[in-house]
């Protein structure tokens, strides 16, 4: 039988995507994406678009979201899937969340106006759709139009990450904050991309037993930003810890991703789907 085609992870204009939740449905639909989860950084406001929408194109639908936190003061990004997107929990802990974005948007500004770049917060705020919702892609878009870079990926490892001028500390919620909003919820929770953060062997298999106790079920084993060798390792953890595994391609837009919706490797065929978590 041949395993379904599911997308659990990509981003619309409602954070830093570059399509409207319609577009993004329609083109997962075209790809032959069977079942579909938007998960925008920090925001549900999305998600009701994108239901309606991978309706109207005959796709199946999750909620998600990919919630910002951190654990041992490392940025780490993790995915709720199927949660109850009314519940109060997931909304008020979301909202704390984007309050803080803000914030540390206007230091970011502030930061790169002190090495001669003046008004990055309000010209990132312009590019951004949904102005509850601002994030350093939208910085690195604005710095593009004013031709600090050529492209996006010029101006995050030159301006906008750690030890560069427009990077700057933040208090993110914690591991437990982002697992217990989405478990509240009616959720699964899933780490995101772990093949991008920087750890050891000792620091992943320590996060991870500390999300599995928390009641994190999934991994992202497959995923827009992980190379075969990812996939072999993850998989590995995913089996040991027994979590289920997530296939998601984060598209973000056609010019900013290198991988479609729907358009990346099966998973390791004895791996359980994270969708039967949620079905
Ligand atoms: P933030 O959540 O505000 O810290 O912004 C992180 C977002 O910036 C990610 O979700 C990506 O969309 C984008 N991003 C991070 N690093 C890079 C990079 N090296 N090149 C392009 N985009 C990036
Ligand atoms: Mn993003
Ligand atoms: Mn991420
Ligand atoms: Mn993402």
């Amino acid at each position: 039988m041949t395993p379904l085609n599911f997308d659990f992870h990509c981003h619309s204009l409602a954070s830093d995507g570059l399509l409207p939740p319609e577009e993004l449905a329609q083109r997962a639909a075209a790809n032959g994406v069977d079942l579909w989860a938007l998960t925008d950084h920090d925001t549900l406001g999305g998600l009701a678009a994108g239901e309606q929408a991978a309706s109207a194109a005959g796709m199946a639908f999750v909620n998600g979201v990919e919630i910002s936190i951190e654990w041992q003061g490392r940025p780490i990004h993790i995915i709720g899937l199927g949660f109850d997107r009314q519940h109060p929990d997931l909304a008020d802990g979301l909202e704390t969340l984007r309050v803080g974005r803000v914030e540390r948007a206007k230091r970011m500004g502030e930061a790169l106006a002190a090495i001669g770049i003046p008004g990055v917060y309000e010209g990132a705020l312009q590019f951004a759709t949904n102005p509850d919702l601002i994030s350093r892609a939208h910085f690195a878009r604005y710095m593009v139009s004013i031709g600090i870079a050529r492209e996006v990926s010029g101006v995050f490892p030159q301006y906008l990450t750690p030890g560069k001028p427009g990077y700057v500390e933040h208090r993110w919620p914690t591991l437990a904050n982002a697992v217990g909003w989405i478990v509240a919820a009616g959720g699964v929770a899933v780490v995101a991309h772990p093949g991008r953060y920087r750890m050891g062997g000792g620091d992943m298999r320590k996060f991870l037993g500390d999300f599995k106790d928390l009641g994190g079920q999934g991994l992202e084993v497959t995923c827009g930003s992980h190379s075969p060798d990812h996939v072999l390792h993850f998989a590995r953890l995913a089996r040991y810890f027994t979590f289920h595994a997530s296939r998601g391609s984060d598209f973000h837009g056609p010019e900013e991703s290198y991988v479609d919706l729907g358009k990346l490797p099966q998973l390791p065929v004895d791996l359980k789907p994270v969708w039967r978590l949620i079905l």
